[in-house]
């Protein structure tokens, strides 16, 4: 059975960008694949971060999956730091990853636009990446757009390593994206991808209330100036947003009404607040529950990072071992 692997940062909220482009997916595939998802929090520290609440954040994240439908019974779920065979394959990783394609990615320029002084961490957060993805031999991996890029980097790095130490055997595959027709969500603020660190996000988890509070400011066709002027659905983040929550006959009302100037974005809003509100509120109950057992998630999370574990051991064993490395040949 192919194998398939995918991680979220616990760097905030899990939000509906989150939620559409990857975790929504990861739910359908774990019927389908043998499924392991990581919280990576080894990758959560490469910028600038709150110490006393990572514990909490991590642990936050862990219930938005199990709310949104991860299965611990299916699917592997566990944190990256409490694998560390994840930072040993990258260090392996870093003999084979060519610096100019690091210091290209797109990632890595936006994260280090506005810092004063560059960690490597965040030059080698690629590296990490293939390593958490290869420990388990993964073939696909289900993300949004914005880690295409990596993943093409990742595949590099196996064929780097393979031609290296297994040049008969391809111990390492080059896995490929699994990409949903939502990879790229936009922010609030219809400009930028939704990002937890950006602070454009709708969380998946939020009230009603809250829902609403951020969607009435949010960006529309800028065509729309007063109630009165036709808009361009197609231009605008709120209608792009409808196709995901509201069913098909809401959709084709919201683009006549918006492109005729038959109601105001207001109206159009308050349409996709309910529609949103509706399909998030299993999840939202789902996640009170888990917020009452505390216990019973982390103990899910232990289980799952034994099982992590004992697949990372054997690959990093036999990587070493192909390595030539004392005590692993
Ligand atoms: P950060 O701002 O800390 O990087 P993030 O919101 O980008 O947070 P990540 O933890 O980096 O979230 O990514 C988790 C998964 O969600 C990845 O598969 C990523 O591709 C996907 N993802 C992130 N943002 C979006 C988005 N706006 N639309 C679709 N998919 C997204
Ligand atoms: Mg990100």
């Amino acid at each position: 059975m192919d194998r398939i692997f995918s991680g979220i940062q616990p760097t905030g909220d899990l939000h509906i960008g989150n939620w559409l482009g990857a975790v929504r997916n990861w739910v359908t595939l774990q019927d389908q694949f043998a499924s392991i998802f990581c919280i990576v929090d080894l990758h959560a520290v490469t910028l600038p971060y709150e110490v006393s609440s990572l514990a909490a954040r991590t642990r936050d994240m862990a219930i938005g999956l199990l709310a949104a439908g991860i299965d611990p019974e299916r699917a592997i779920l566990f944190v990256q730091s409490a694998v560390p065979e994840h930072a040993e394959l990258e260090w392996l990783f870093t003999t084979v990853a060519p610096l100019g394609e690091l210091e290209r990615m797109t990632q890595f320029k936006d994260k280090t636009e506005k810092l004063e002084s560059v960690p490597a961490g965040l030059l080698c957060y690629p590296i990490l990446q293939a390593a958490d993805i290869l420990l388990y031999r993964a073939n696909k991996v289900p993300v949004g757009e914005d880690q295409v890029q990596h993943l093409e980097l990742t595949r590099e790095i196996a064929r780097r390593w393979n031609t290296a130490y297994a040049p008969e055997a391809a111990y390492f595959p080059e896995p490929q994206a699994l990409l949903t027709p939502a990879s790229r969500i936009k922010g609030l603020d219809g400009k930028a991808k939704m990002s937890k660190s950006l602070g454009n996000t709708i969380g998946l988890l939020e009230s009603p209330e809250a829902i609403w509070e951020k969607l009435r400011p949010a960006a529309t066709d800028p065509a729309r100036v007063t109630r009165k002027d036709p808009g361009t659905p197609e231009l605008c983040n709120i209608y792009a947003l409808h196709q995901y929550f509201s069913p098909p006959e809401t959709v084709s009302e919201v683009a006549d009404k918006c492109r005729t100037a038959g109601w105001g974005c207001l109206d159009c809003k308050r349409r996709l607040a309910d529609a949103m509100i509706g399909t998030l509120a299993p999840i939202r109950a789902r996640a009170t529950e888990l917020k009452r057992a505390p216990d019973a998630v982390d103990a899910a999370l232990a289980q799952g990072a034994e099982r992590a574990r004992s697949i990372a051991r054997e690959t990093l064993h036999e990587a070493k071992r192909r390595m030539g490395f004392f005590g692993a040949v």
